[in-house]
């Protein structure tokens, strides 16, 4: 199994991409922590995991507390013993222009989004140090790569961020053995899009600029993000993994 003996902590995964992950991991052999604020979803993926024959626990966290964070890293090591991933998976969207953002929504998605990340990566940190070393994945966007009309300007800048802020930790913490990697998924069937898969417009919009022509699924990038996390990606850090139907290369 690709993940035999590993340790892994999932913010977001109660549901979408963190939960197929969640599963995939456990799959291949990971012990799994789910940190969400959604705590009945994710007690279920975890119950789920765990009729599976895997092992998983669900933390309440919300990304944006360092305490919570703290705890649930230390809750996650008191039950499984060590840390060997991190997956900062949990995100929000938006849609607005710059002239219609507040500060207000600005600040909840950069909260979210980006001092997620560094909060997440800070509790991690110490925890990988003492397991000889780890692997922490970044969730951006092909939004984090490129700019585009109907997304807000806060998702943009967050997910710019979280792209940036994992080479700072690549490069900090390599000499560690610690690995930092981003992925930049495309549209993806998770509740995210919902509301724009529901409205036709926005729906053939967003098709017209993927070149495969369908939204991804939450596995098409689970496979990418269990790659980062197992050892077969050993030579990789401070890289970005794009996995968007070709949004990117056109
Ligand atoms: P989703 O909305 O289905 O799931 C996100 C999860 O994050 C939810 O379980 C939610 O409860 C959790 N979350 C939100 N705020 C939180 C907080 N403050 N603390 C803890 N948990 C919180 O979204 P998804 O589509 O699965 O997205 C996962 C990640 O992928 C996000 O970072 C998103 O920005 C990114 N992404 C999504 C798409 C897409 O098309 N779906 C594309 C590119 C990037």
């Amino acid at each position: 199994m690709r993940l035999e003996g590993k340790v892994a902590f999932i913010s977001g995964g109660a549901q979408g991409m963190g939960a197929v992950e969640a599963r995939m991991f456990a799959a291949e052999g990971a012990k799994v922590a789910i940190g969400d604020l959604l705590s009945e979803e994710g007690r279920r993926v975890a119950a789920d995991i765990g009729e599976a024959g895997g092992e998983a626990i669900f933390l309440e966290l919300d990304v944006t507390s360092e305490t919570q964070w703290q705890q649930a890293i230390a809750a996650t090591v008191a039950r499984f013993g060590k840390l060997d991933i991190l997956v900062n998976n949990a995100g929000i969207g938006g849609q607005s222009t710059i002239e219609d953002t507040t500060e207000e929504m600005w600040d909840r998605v950069m909260d979210v989004n980006a001092k997620g990340v560094f909060l997440g990566t800070k509790a991690a940190i110490p925890e990988m140090r003492r397991a000889g070393g780890g692997s922490v994945i970044n969730i951006s966007s092909q939004l984090g790569l490129v700019g585009v009309d109907n997304s807000s300007p806060q998702y943009q800048a967050s997910k710019g961020a979280v792209r940036l802020l994992t080479k700072a930790t690549a490069i900090q913490y390599a000499a560690e053995g610690i690995r930092a990697n981003s992925v930049h998924p495309g549209p993806i069937v998770t509740p995210m899009t919902e509301s724009g898969r529901a409205d036709p417009e926005r729906n053939r919009l967003t098709l017209s600029r993927i070149p495969l022509g369908r939204y991804g699924e939450p596995e098409d990038v689970a496979y990418g993000v269990l790659f980062l996390a197992s050892d077969e990606s050993s030579f990789m850090t401070g890289s970005e993994l794009v996995i968007d139907g070709g949004w990117t290369a056109q």
